[in-house]
């Protein structure tokens, strides 16, 4: 069974006094298997992070049916989704507003351990000090602050976070896209070897063309709140 399969995913947001509803994704099909990275690409507003959202329940769908790991998500209630917590992450843009700042480092890739009870104060750094080396930032990084950090260390520190508790999925929402392009491929590079040695799917959504031809195995293209096409990247990026 896929990692995660969406089927019929409808979102429409209410608008502001007078406005109406915003049809952010109107319909959407895709699923995802064990290992695999499937890029979503389409320009600004075509609803690719609301997807996002969906899927790691950050937000109800409207309709429609998420199954992560053969559960079905969409209409759980808070309650019945902290176990599955554990096994979908979301890695977003801008890694500074999302890590506290008033935390070290350390604590902040602890914090998914934490939440979840898992292991001792010993334990958790212990294994907040594993994935920030497997991430390839030096140990003593534990005790910084996120001020302290490039971009690209930041988002180092997110992969990290995002993936201590192991999870089953990532859903990585334009991870690169605040970064120049020299780390970029850096980022994407080590995205790469942490999915070859940890085999996490992950849902990558960008806007950016060359981006998704580097990590997507698949790809679907988003316009307007549908999938317009969805193809191997070998089908997608034919040179002839
Ligand atoms: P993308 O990630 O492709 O840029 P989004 O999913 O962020 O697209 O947005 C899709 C549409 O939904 C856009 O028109 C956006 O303005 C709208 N939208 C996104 N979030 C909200 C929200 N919380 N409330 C109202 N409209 C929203
Ligand atoms: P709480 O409401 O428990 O204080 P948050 O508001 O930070 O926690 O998050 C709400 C839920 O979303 C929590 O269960 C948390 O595990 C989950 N969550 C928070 N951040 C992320 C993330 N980046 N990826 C996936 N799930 C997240």
């Amino acid at each position: 069974t896929p990692v995660l399969e969406v089927e019929g995913l409808v979102k429409h947001y209410r608008g502001r006094a007078g406005t109406g509803t915003v049809r952010a994704v109107n319909g959407v099909d895709l699923s995802i298997g064990r290992g695999e990275i499937l890029g979503l690409v389409g320009e600004s507003g075509s609803g690719k992070s609301t997807i996002g959202r969906c899927v790691a329940r950050l937000t109800a769908p409207t309709a429609g049916r998420v199954r992560l790991l053969g559960q079905d998500i969409s209409a759980m209630s808070r309650r019945e989704l902290r176990p599955l917590r554990r096994d979908v992450h979301v890695v977003f843009q801008d890694a500074y507003s999302s890590l506290n700042p008033r935390t070290k480092i350390g604590d902040i890739v602890a914090g998914p351990l934490r939440q979840h009870r898992e292991g001792d104060v010993r334990e958790r750094r212990g294994r907040a000090a594993e994935m920030l080396e497997r991430v390839g930032l030096p140990a003593r990084t534990a005790t910084r602050y996120p001020h302290e950090l490039s971009g690209g260390q930041r988002q180092r520190v997110a992969l990290a976070r995002a993936l201590v508790m192991r999870p089953r999925l990532v859903v990585a929402d334009e991870p690169v896209s605040a970064l120049d392009v020299s780390v970029q491929a850096s980022i994407l590079n080590l995205l790469l070897d942490l999915r070859s040695d940890l085999g996490f799917s992950c849902l990558f959504i960008t806007h950016d063309l060359s981006v998704v031809e580097f990590v997507g195995d698949r790809i679907a293209v988003m316009y307007l709140g549908g999938i317009v096409e969805t193809a191997t990247r070998q089908e997608l990026f034919a040179h002839p």
